[in-house]
């Protein structure tokens, strides 16, 4: 709480720290403790995490950085938050994103921008940027986050921390505010790849209140880290190291692929070629499934209404207007005209199909190599307010993480280097669906 106090000032990585709430449920957990044996000692017991304020956790607002949401209080933990509590997990806040996700820098947040601690003059990334810095900062020990088209990974890379999207299905999605839910997944931000694996131990595994999430085994994913590489094969899909990446970016990448080399690691160039229509299907499906998921929000069942109206129609349209921001008008409106009859042929079951064949890229991909090695973003941190103004420069920001959500598969983020101007270069490690424990496994040797 007092590293929190220290840097929020710059940093604006909370929406809300739940000073009381901590420590009363550390209070709790303290009474617990006396009538606990050792060994009996839940394995993060009183370890503070930090959430991204758009998953729900018991008596706490979450606001999805939204007006809308600006004073609803969560009746319930998300599957994840119960999780980590049953293993002791105190949360200390919830963080700062992109009104309901949507973006690439934590710009669009009704609360303002957060920072990146690096240069406080540039973006954290994003939507997750308000985990990302906080973890970066210090001023959380872990965090969870969403990733939809990147939003876990991106902010990761451009704070130099961990980023870990599972797999679709590997974690329960129940609890968190549906963006687009063909493509959400949480994952953990943590300092470092240890942390990620440890938290997703506790966070996996399937849940009878997420129909989406799998019913497949949940290995130890700390018991892995430490494999032997020598053997696996890496993929460097052509595609990924081509026009507008920084030169450094791809340097730094392309060392560590050295390193991968010298460990034994068969590195071999693929071809994934559908990537270049990634981003264009990623924006016809995102903003489908957000303007259907975001009907919800009608000034009757949450919290904001506008004062204002004639009728109920009206009520709904100067809500709405009111509650929600630029951006996530744009994507219901494309969202709402791509599924509206006579376009829904022409836009979404056409986006539906390439989606597929992205999908198949990686298949055949995975065919003949283990796991597949690009950079996360073709830049580092920008500044505050540059791809503002311009929301296709925005959406190009993550043109190499959309595909991987667009195909269900697990990847993560790792910092590998920094630029020029010392800022953090990240790397990303896609794997096989279900098959994180390959990814962290690398990920680990490569810190
Ligand atoms: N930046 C992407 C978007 O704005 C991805 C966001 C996310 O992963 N939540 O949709």
């Amino acid at each position: 709480l007092d590293r929190i106090e220290e840097t929020e000032p710059k940093l604006n990585a909370y929406i809300t720290v739940c000073e009381e709430e901590a420590v009363k449920r550390a209070e709790i957990a303290d009474r617990e403790l006396e009538k606990l044996s050792k060994d009996e000692v839940p394995e993060l017991f009183g370890i503070p995490i930090s959430i991204k304020d758009n998953i729900n956790v018991e008596n706490v607002r979450m606001t999805c950085a939204s007006k809308i949401l600006e004073n609803f209080i969560s009746p319930y933990d998300a599957t994840v938050v119960k999780k980590l509590r049953e293993k002791g997990a105190i949360f200390a806040g919830k963080n700062n994103l992109d009104e309901f996700a949507m973006g690439s820098s934590t710009e669009t947040s009704y609360f303002g921008p957060t920072r990146n601690p690096w240069d406080l003059e540039r973006v954290p990334g994003g939507s997750s940027g308000g985990s990302a810095a906080a973890v970066a900062a210090r001023s959380a020990i872990a965090s969870l986050g969403s990733d939809t088209g990147g939003s876990i990974r991106q902010p990761a890379a451009l704070c130099g921390v961990v980023g870990l999207k599972p797999t679709y299905g590997r974690v329960s999605r129940f609890g968190l505010t549906a963006f687009a839910s063909s493509l959400d997944q949480i994952g953990p931000i943590t300092k470092n790849v240890e942390d990620a694996a440890y938290l997703l131990n506790v966070i996996s595994g399937q849940d009878a209140k997420d129909a989406t999430s799998a019913r497949v085994p949940v290995p130890d994913f700390l018991a892995g880290l430490n494999n032997e590489v020598k053997g696996l094969k890496a993929g460097l899909p052509k595609e990924y190291f081509v026009e507008g990446i920084e030169p450094e970016v791809k340097e730094k990448v392309l060392e560590a692929v050295k390193k991968l080399e010298s460990l034994g690691v068969e590195v071999e160039e693929i071809s994934l070629p559908h990537t270049e229509y990634a981003v264009e299907t990623y924006y016809i499906i995102a903003p489908a499934e957000a303007s259907s998921n975001l009907g919800r929000f009608d000034g009757v069942r949450y919290t904001y209404r506008a004062k204002d109206y004639k009728g109920l129609v009206d009520m709904f349209c100067k809500t709405r207007a009111e509650g929600f921001g630029d951006e996530v008008k744009r994507r219901i409106m494309i969202g709402t005209y791509t599924l509206s009859a006579g376009y829904y042929d022409a836009y979404y079951l056409k986006a539906q199909k390439v989606r597929t064949l992205i999908y198949q890229d990686f298949e055949k991909a995975f065919e003949k190599v283990d796991f597949i090695v690009t950079p996360t973003s073709p830049t580092t941190a920008f500044k505050l307010g540059e791809k503002t103004a311009d929301p296709i420069k925005m959406y190009l920001s993550d043109i190499f993480t959309i595909a991987v959500n667009l195909a269900g598969l697990p990847a993560i983020s790792i910092p590998c280097g920094f630029d020029g101007k010392g800022l953090p270069i990240g790397l990303q490690i896609i794997g096989k669906a279900f098959d994180e424990a390959t990814i962290l496994n690398v990920a680990n040797v490569l810190e």
